[in-house]
This record gives structure tokens, C-alpha cells and sequence, in this order.
């Protein structure tokens, strides 16, 4: 879940010679759930940046005490329009949706939610998860395909070993190693390198693809400039090498990449949309499903936009009460991109 309020952000860069800069994009500091839940760093989208190629959403998290924040508890929500990327350096999310998939979320192994037209579903660290250490990402979908079926895919990849180096290509291909998880989009890159203190990882990129860099832990440079923790760096698209090179302890970074999307799109709450009223609709139908706000169900139980109703899909009794939707803003609603 996301609650996508503006707040202050900061914004640096770092021209180096040959003007190649590196966006450093800031973390801000968000309660996942509401006040006195679990705090979660996040750095996607910003004021300045809307989106990494199609991600539009970065939450990292951790490590995080269980004991003491309770974890991860968030209770049936919807989405639309995204899918969402799960990944975990330590601990375990139990996973539950209105598609009828049931998944362990654990480290090294990448749960792909494609919200599609409308999904809702229930994220939990498991009871015996004492440190949760990891990142919540989502993409969006393109035109073409954001109105599809929702689903659900699970990958573990095959680490990729160098000397002190290891590299976890979760989605899209990089280094010779390959993806089979579909993702509905236009190319995208997801992985983990983790490089143990004084490796180095040369990497080649596509030059067509914009990147970020989320620097989780360690001291590292990338192409000798030093990046920040718990930022993410953003690189423009035409980059076809980067060297990282862990300092004096290990570092672990997630390398996000794709081609820049190319549509501006709508982005309130869980939801991702192209325009306000369609933002508007989905939440009144999420409203109205969960019986949060009263509303008709459409009269020939197809919404207008061809999804059949219930959008957000049937959902077993017995678990824990689904998240009403915030109010909207008295403004209308921006596309970004
Ligand atoms: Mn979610």
C-alpha cells in the first residue's frame, strides 16, 4: 500500500567528468499502514522523478526488529493497473490474493503480482520472522496490457557468482543470465548484486534503458563516485558499462532498469490509472465492494471499462478487516511520466 501525499524531498547531482551525472534521489521516511506501523524508506516516485523506465514505486524496508514494530500488517487492499515486485534480503511475507494465489514471499526469490484490472490482496510477516530486510516495487503497466486478467508468478533465480561478486537477476537479463518471469511490459531490468568488501562488478547495461541504483548497505562507488545508503541513483538512458566497487565492508545494491515508459499515467493510493475519473472509479468501486460507501453494482455485472464485478475480486471470510480508501484531494488528480 502506498499513501503518495507530497512531502519535501531532496535532489542531488553529481556531474561527472564527461558529464555523466547520477541522480541522487532521497529516501523519505513513510509508516506502511498508518502511524506506529513498521517504517518504510521510500524513494519512488518523487516530485522529480515519477518513474524508472515503467517502476513507479520503491519502498525499502529494514532491517527491521519485528518485536518491536509489529512487521509487516497490511490487511486487503486493492490495486489496478501495476504490478507489484516483492523481494527479500531476510525474513518472510505470507501472501494472499483475490486471484486465489497463496505465496511465501522469501529471500532470493521474486513474487510477481500483476494487478492488471483490479486485484486485492493481504501482505504479513509470517510469526516466526523476527528481521524483515527487503524492498516492495511496483511497475506499471503499459496501455496495451493494464487491463488484463490479474495474476500472479514466483521465480528464483540462479545466482550469477563472480569473484566476490553475486548477481540475482530477478526480471529481464543481465550478465548472461535471463528472467523468465513475464512482466507485461516493455523491457525492464530487476536485480540484486551483493559484492563482498573490495570486489568489483563490471556490468553491461542496455544503453536504451534508464536506470536506478538503490544502495542497501556497504560502502560503494559506481564508476569511482561514492553513492549514498537508502538512496536511490538514477542514470539516464545511453549508459552502456558501470563499474561498482565496494570500499572497506560488503555492499548489496537492487539495480532497477527498463526503457522509458512513454505515457504519463495516474497515480493515487494503490491504484494506477490515466486519468482522474478513472482514479475516481476504481476507488468507488473498491469502496462500494468492500462495503466501505454505498454504491450500485453495475446493473449487467460488468463494469463500464469491460471488468467483471466484483473488481477486486472474491476474497475468503475470516481474515483480518480490508483498508478503506483515503479521501481524494480536492484537486484533480496529475498524470505524471
Ligand atoms: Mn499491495
Amino acid at each position: 500500500m502506498s499513501n503518495l501525499e507530497a512531502t519535501p524531498e531532496e535532489i542531488i547531482c553529481t556531474e561527472e567528468p564527461g558529464g555523466a551525472a547520477i541522480e541522487f534521489l532521497a529516501p523519505r521516511e513513510v509508516p506502511l499502514g498508518g502511524p506506529r506501523a513498521m517504517p518504510v524508506r521510500r524513494t519512488l516516485p518523487q516530485r522529480q522523478r515519477s518513474l524508472i523506465g515503467a517502476w513507479c514505486f520503491l519502498d525499502h524496508y529494514g532491517p527491521d526488529l519485528v518485536p518491536e514494530t509489529g512487521g509487516m500488517r497490511v490487511p486487503r487492499h486493492p490495486h489496478t493497473g501495476l504490478a507489484t515486485v516483492s523481494w527479500l534480503f531476510t525474513g518472510e511475507i505470507a501472501h494472499r490474493d483475490s486471484a486465489g494465489f497463496e505465496a511465501t514471499v522469501r529471500p532470493g526469490e521474486v513474487n510477481l503480482m500483476i494487478a492488471g484490472r483490479g486485484i486485492s490482496h493481504q501482505e504479513f510477516s509470517t510469526p516466526d520472522t523476527d528481521v524483515l530486510h527487503g524492498a516492495q516495487l511496483w511497475f506499471a503497466l503499459p496501455d496495451a496490457t493494464r487491463n488484463m486478467p490479474p495474476t500472479f508468478e514466483h521465480y528464483t533465480p540462479e545466482p550469477v557468482r563472480g569473484e566476490g561478486t553475486e548477481l540475482r537477476v530477478f526480471l529481464g537479463s543481465l550478465a548472461g543470465a535471463s528472467s523468465p518471469v513475464p512482466t507485461y511490459t516493455p523491457p525492464l531490468l530487476g536485480a540484486e548484486a551483493v559484492l563482498r568488501a573490495g570486489a568489483r562488478l563490471e556490468l553491461d547495461l542496455d544503453p536504451a534503458f534508464e536506470h536506478g541504483i538503490l544502495l542497501d548497505t556497504g560502502n560503494l562507488t559506481l564508476d569511482g563516485t561514492p553513492l549514498a545508503v537508502d538512496h536511490l541513483h538514477y542514470l539516464r538512458p545511453g549508459r552502456s558499462t558501470i563499474v561498482l566497487e565496494a570500499g572497506q565492508s560488503p555492499a548489496r545494491v537492487l539495480l532497477l532498469g527498463g526503457e522509458p515508459l512513454g505515457e504519463q499515467i495516474v497515480m493515487w493510493w494503490n491504484f494506477v490509472g490515466r486519468t482522474h475519473n478513472e482514479v475516481v472509479a476504481y476507488r468507488t468501486a473498491w469502496q462500494a465492494e468492500i462495503g466501505a460507501e454505498p454504491a450500485d453494482p453495475p446493473a449487467d455485472g460488468t463494469y463500464p471499462d469491460g471488468t467483471p464485478y466484483p473488481r477486486f475480486g472474491p476474497f475468503p471470510d475470516g481474515y483480518p478487516s480490508p483498508l478503506p480508501a483515503p479521501a481524494l484531494p480536492n484537486a484533480q488528480l496529475r498524470a505524471r511520466g
